[in-house]
């Protein structure tokens, strides 16, 4: 059995408790190893660690912060095979999708390896004669990483290369499902040349280790990604010791189908969209909005693809669908099938757990379609987190908008039309952090925000594009007057423009 442990001022240390706690496959319950059940006193020695390495860490220019990162993204691209196996082994995705959560972090790691030598401030002109303003970026001190299970590499890349980029240390409390990955992750980075002290890891369960990194009062950000649940209550704490907080959470994607649509690309897209990752990405489509005209057509075809989907290890070439998370998901996913079927609606395809042979060792649940959904029904609102899609019935583009918008979510959303008009009209209209026209909800790119609206996020965005900086520095606004007396701004100005006459 394989021993792993926290990663704590540059040491691999074990819990000061001495608790383990398992990580096993999901596929087939195999046991890929024990980590350490970390509690506070963990946490405050990996919250002092990332402390005492700021000040050297932040001063370690930007380019050359950059260019451990490009390291780091070296070694993950020489190893992304081996990578991507070992995180299907412990969260169960199929080994293309595996490999491509690998490929992430190497997008976002290039991405803001690039940041080392941008990191734009903002220079303008001053009011005043003889006076410079600007402003810059600062890094915020320690950071609190806290990450799920669902994306093991690439959603903590998307925090970790940031974070470290504008010069923060940080501490790490990865989901209690993949520890493993994190600890992989944390060598590479430890290979890469980060510092000791730079970066910390700490695995164990939200309570306590993820509360203490919530709690600590020198942890000046936590950046979280996980469930709404979770979120709303990091952001209360946080609220009340003044901390920022960046959220990415829940989402109940939708893919609307207009009556002009092109239908057999839309089912490629719903199919992908629904089905890949079990249904567990937060991107994932967990409903269909179809337009009454083509609805039959869709969906009959829809459920003839997805009825022969195959399940299996993740590992298997014949793999389409690999197992969810845990027993607990499981129950999860059959608990809605039941809300679905006691609300009326439909259960046209799959609705069980899958036990066929070696499935019964694992935690499988077969692709499963629910028809005649209403959108004000549980299965049409709540995040489901598996392969459960909801088809619901529009009159109209406006009717589809409308249903799309009335979630308390607001993270992906798409819609198939080859009507340049309607696009652009949906473009408009649809309120979500994420739309794609003409594709599934799942595709973003790393030089783009990623994040959402409503109960997804909290207004910060991460995964991409520049803005994610303004998450992870606080601005420095600095004037330097030069005219050798004293000068005032924003008052006097009268006096001001009678002196530049003189
Ligand atoms: P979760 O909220 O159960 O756990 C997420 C992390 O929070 C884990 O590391 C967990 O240990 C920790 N945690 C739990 N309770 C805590 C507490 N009280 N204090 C501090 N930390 C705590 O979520 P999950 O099941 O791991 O992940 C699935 C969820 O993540 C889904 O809702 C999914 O939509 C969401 N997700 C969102 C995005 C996004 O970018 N919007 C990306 C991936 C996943």
């Amino acid at each position: 059995m394989k021993e792993y442990l926290n990663y704590i001022e540059g040491k691999w240390v074990p819990a000061k408790s001495g608790k383990t706690l398992e990580s096993r496959n999901p596929a087939n319950g195999a046991l890929i190893g024990v980590v350490p059940d970390s509690g506070t006193e963990d946490v405050n020695d990996a919250v002092d660690a990332a402390a005492r390495a700021f000040e050297k860490w932040r001063k370690f220019s930007a380019p050359k912060r950059a260019e451990i990162i490009v390291r780091a993204v070296e070694i993950l691209r020489a190893r992304k095979q081996l990578l991507g196996e070992m995180l299907t082994r412990e969260m169960g995705k199929v080994i293309q999708e595996a490999r491509g959560d690998v490929q992430e972090a190497i997008d976002m790691g290039m991405y803001m390896a690039g940041e080392g030598r941008r990191l734009n401030g903002l220079l303008v002109p001053s009011e005043l004669p003889n006076k410079w303003g600007m402003a810059v970026r600062d890094p915020l001190g320690v950071v609190g990483i806290i990450t799920p299970w669902n994306f093991p590499i690439a959603v903590p890349s998307w925090k970790i290369f940031p974070a470290l980029v504008c010069g923060n240390t940080l501490v790490w409390k990865p989901a209690e499902d993949t520890p493993v990955m994190a600890v992989e992750f944390v060598k590479i980075l430890e290979e890469a040349g980060v510092p000791p002290g730079v970066i910390n890891l700490v695995t164990g369960y939200g309570e306590p280790a993820g509360a203490a990194l919530v709690d600590h009062p020198q942890v000046r950000l936590i950046s979280f990604t996980g469930s709404t649940e979770t979120g709303r209550l990091i952001a209360m704490k946080c609220a009340q010791n003044l901390k920022r907080v960046s959220l990415e959470m829940g989402g109940k994607n939708a893919i609307i189908v207009l009556d002009d649509a092109d239908v057999d690309l839309a089912i490629e897209g719903i199919l992908w969209s629904a089905f890949g990752t079990s249904g567990q990405r937060c991107t994932a489509c967990s409903r269909v909005i179809a337009h009454q005209a083509i609805k039959k057509e869709l969906l009959d075809k829809l459920a003839a693809r997805a009825s022969k989907l195959r399940l299996g290890d993740g590992l298997l070439p014949t793999t389409d669908v690999g197992p969810v998370i845990n027993q607990e998901a499981v129950e999860k996913i059959d608990a809605y099938t039941q809300i679905a079927r006691k609300e009326g609606a439909a259960v046209i395809v799959g609705g069980a757990r899958a036990m066929d042979g070696a499935l019964a060792q694992g935690f499988f649940y077969a692709p499963t379609i629910f028809d005649n959904v209403v959108p004000t029904m549980r299965v049409a609102q709540e995040e489901i987190f598996g392969p459960s899609l909801s088809v619901i019935r529009a009159d109209s583009q406006e009717q589809a908008i409308a249903i799309n918008n009335q979630t308390n979510y607001g993270l992906s959303t798409s819609i198939y039309t080859t009507n340049v008009n309607r696009a652009f009209e949906a473009m408009r209209d649809i309120t979500t952090g994420l739309l794609y026209v003409n594709a599934g909800t799942i595709g973003s790119e790393v030089q783009l925000p990623f994040g959402g609206t409503r109960g997804t996020g909290n207004g910060h965005r991460e995964g991409g594009g520049p803005v994610v900086l303004e998450t992870f520095t606080e601005w420095k606004t600095i004037y330097v007057d030069y005219s050798g007396r004293l000068q005032r701004a924003q008052i006097d100005t009268d006096e001001l423009s009678s002196r530049i006459v003189r």
